[in-house]
């Protein structure tokens, strides 16, 4: 007879995931794989409109805002402010120390607040966190594969 594990849903389950070191990474796709590759040598670069000039994340076959399906991949410069946020007192991903913060994050290169970037906020007491904080990105390496993070942005 074998031990059942504990579900993932129950801190039980959390702490065993962490134990093995379990930890979530990003999953590129065909239309995500270009901001995955430009964060692996520590740039940040979002989705552009080719018709309609914009900029768009996350990334997309169509432009949101006119239809068009012809894009290119600019660098951004990774500043942008916080538009909203939650901090996650209760394990729910596991691999990560709680608290920690998930934040959408409008970059300052954005015509239209719809363009968010999600990542943790880190390098700050999470109660710190509000919306509209100045931000800018750094890069974290989780096994092996390098992920845009962001921290506050104390020149802004
Ligand atoms: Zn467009």
């Amino acid at each position: 007879m074998t031990m059942s594990e504990p579900s993932v849903s129950t801190r039980a389950g959390q702490e065993r995931l962490k134990e093995r070191g379990v930890i979530p990474l990003p999953e590129p796709d065909e239309v995500s794989a270009p901001y995955w590759d430009a964060a692996q040598n520590e740039e940040l670069h979002l989705q552009h409109c080719s018709a309609c000039d914009t900029i768009r994340h996350p990334p997309s076959p169509d432009c949101p805002e006119c239809g068009d399906s012809s894009s290119d991949w600019r660098r951004v410069s990774g500043k942008g402010t916080v538009y909203s946020f939650i901090v996650d007192h209760r394990l729910m991903v596991p691999g990560f120390d709680e608290p920690y913060v998930v934040a959408q994050i409008n970059p300052v290169e954005a015509t239209r607040d719809t363009v968010r970037i999600v990542a943790n906020i880190k390098g700050c007491d999470t109660s710190e966190v509000f919306i509209g904080m100045p931000v800018e990105v750094y890069f974290e390496v989780r096994a092996g594969m390098t992920i845009p993070q962001f921290k506050q942005d104390t020149e802004s």
